[in-house]
C-alpha cells in the first residue's frame, strides 16, 4: 500500500482505539517514585496520596533511615522540604496493544500532581502513538505540541495528526525525539500480534536494555536473519542488531555452529571482533572448538593478538604513513563531531579526534578499537569517556540509530561508571544529531 493510503487508514484506525483499561490507569500511578516531604516537627506529607501524618520526632528519626509508611500503604523515602507546597511530576508511559494485526504502542502524558493540605492528583493523556503494520512500517500520530528550549507543552484536545521521529533539529535547539519510546514506563503486560509472536517475540525481547521496542518489532518485522537468532535465543546479538540498525548478519553460518553446539552469545559486539579477528588471520571460523569458546574475554585477547602480530609485521614506517593517510578521511569524515563536549561536571566524553588517538585509546585500554579499524566506520562515531583526564570507558554512538551501541572499559570490561555514561551520552544524543545533519 501507498505510503499516504497507510497514513489515512491509520489515522482512521486510531480513532477506533478502545480507552485504556482502569488497571493501565492504575498501573500509571506506579510509575512514580514512592516519595514524601518532612519537616524537623515530625511532620509526614506523602506524595502518593497527598496525606500529611505526624510523627514523633525520635521515630521519624528512624524513618529516614528506613522508610516510612504511609497509610496508603506505600513505602515512602523522605526528604527534607520546608518551601515547596506544589509539586507536579510527569511521565510518559506506554502500554502495547494490537489492532487489525497492527501493533500500537499508546503512549500518556502522566502527571502527579500535589497540593499540600489535598489528596494528590493524577491526570493520564494520550499524546502519541507508534504504530507498526504487519510489515514492519512505522507510522507516528500524535497530539499537537509546543515546545522550546525549557517547555514542553501538550495539546490534549487536538486531533492526531501525521508525524515522523525527530532525527535532526531545528535553530539553535537541541530537540530530543519526541516519539522515541526508549526511556517510557510500560505496562507490563503487552498484547503482540500473532505475526509477531510466530517470529519469535517473547518476554526476552521485552525486557532488554536502553532500546526502543517498536525498533525490536520493526527489525524482527523487516530482518531476514532477526527471527532465526530470536529462535536461536541470542538476544544479545538481536539487541546488538536493533542498536545498530543491521538487518543481515553476515556471520550467519556461525550462528548456526553455535545453535547447534549450544552457544550462548553474551556480548554480541566482542563477540563479532573477535570472529573478525579470527577471519583475518586465517584461522578456521566452521569450527566450533575456536567459535564457541568458554572464555570469549580470553578468546578475543588472543585473536587480537595474534592479529598485533602480523600486523607488527609492517615496519612501524608504514603504520605511520597508513594513519596519517586513513587520518585524512577520517578527519573529512567526522571533523563535524570534533567540538562536541558532553560532561557532567564530573565525566567529560569528546569523539576521538585523530587515527593516532584511536591508537592510544586502544593501547592504554586494552581493547581492539583500532585494530578493528573502528575509525572506518561510516555509521559509527567513537567517543573516549574521562574523569580527570584518566580514559574511563570508550563509547560507540550508531549514526543510523543515535543510541549507544556499547561502552568499554579497560580490557573490555565495565567501569563503575558505565551506567551514567550510557545515560550522559543518551541524553545528550540531540548535539550529536544535530552535528549529523
Ligand atoms: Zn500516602
Amino acid at each position: 500500500m501507498e505510503r499516504i493510503n497507510l497514513n489515512n487508514l491509520v489515522l482512521e484506525m486510531s480513532t477506533h482505539l478502545r480507552p485504556i483499561s482502569e488497571k493501565e490507569k492504575e498501573y500509571a500511578k506506579t510509575i512514580f517514585p514512592s516519595t514524601g516531604y518532612y519537616k524537623k516537627s515530625g511532620e509526614v506529607w506523602c506524595h502518593c496520596c497527598g496525606n500529611i501524618e505526624y510523627q514523633i520526632p525520635g521515630i521519624l528519626e528512624v524513618d529516614l533511615e528506613l522508610g516510612y509508611q504511609c497509610s496508603c500503604l506505600n513505602h515512602l523515602i523522605l526528604e527534607q522540604n520546608q518551601q515547596k507546597d506544589n509539586l507536579t511530576e510527569s511521565k510518559y508511559y506506554s502500554v502495547v496493544h494490537t489492532y487489525n494485526k497492527w501493533q500500537v504502542i499508546r503512549t500518556f502524558y502522566v502527571q502527579r500532581i500535589n497540593h499540600k493540605g489535598y489528596p494528590t492528583k493524577y491526570t493520564i493523556n494520550e499524546v502519541y502513538q507508534n504504530w507498526v503494520s504487519p510489515d514492519g512500517e512505522e507510522i507516528i500520530v500524535s497530539k499537537r505540541y509546543t515546545r522550546g528550549v525549557n517547555f514542553f507543552k501538550w495539546y490534549y484536545d487536538t486531533e492526531y495528526v501525521i508525524r515522523k521521529h525527530n532525527k535532526s533539529c531545528n535553530g539553535y535547539y537541541v530537540l530530543e525525539d519526541v516519539f522515541d519510546v526508549t526511556g517510557n514506563y510500560f505496562y507490563p503486560d503487552y498484547n503482540i500480534t500473532r505475526k509477531l509472536r510466530k517470529y519469535g517475540w517473547c518476554k526476552a525481547i521485552e525486557k532488554l536494555p536502553y532500546v526502543s521496542v517498536v525498533e525490536c518489532m520493526k527489525m524482527l518485522l523487516v530482518s531476514r536473519h532477526a527471527e532465526t537468532i530470536v529462535k536461536q535465543g541470542q538476544y544479545d546479538v538481536f539487541l546488538w542488531m536493533v542498536r545498530s540498525n543491521k538487518q543481515d548478519l553476515e556471520y550467519m553460518p556461525q550462528m548456526n555452529i553455535c545453535h547447534r553446539n549450544h552457544y550462548v552469545i553474551t556480548d554480541a559486539s566482542i563477540y563479532f571482533d573477535t570472529l573478525s579477528f579470527m577471519n583475518m588471520t586465517g584461522k578456521d571460523i566452521h569450527n566450533p572448538k575456536f567459535i564457541c569458546p568458554d572464555d570469549l574475554y580470553k578468546a578475543h585477547e588472543i585473536a587480537l593478538a595474534s592479529y598485533k602480530k602480523i600486523e607488527k609485521k609492517v615496519t612501524e614506517e608504514e603504520k605511520r604513513k597508513k594513519a596519517e593517510k586513513e587520518n585524512k578521511v577520517y578527519v573529512k569524515e567526522k571533523e563535524k563531531f570534533f567540538g562536541i563536549r558532553i560532561t557532567d561536571g564530573e565525566l567529560s566524553i569528546q569523539v576521538l579526534q585523530s587515527v593516532l588517538e584511536f591508537i592510544d585509546e586502544g593501547d592504554s585500554m586494552h581493547h581492539c578499537v583500532y585494530e578493528n579499524e573502528y575509525y572506518k566506520k561510516k555509521d559509527s562515531l567513537i567517543l573516549s569517556a574521562k574523569v580527570n583526564g584518566e580514559r574511563m570507558e570508550t563509547v560507540e554512538v550508531s549514526l543510523k540509530t543515535f543510541k549507544v551501541i556499547q561502552s568499554r572499559a579497560a580490557c573490555n570490561k565495565t567501569s563503575a561508571y558505565h551506567n551514567r555514561i550510557i545515560e550522559l551520552v543518551n541524553r545528550n544524543m540531540g548535539l550529536i544529531r544535530r552535528a549529523a545533519s
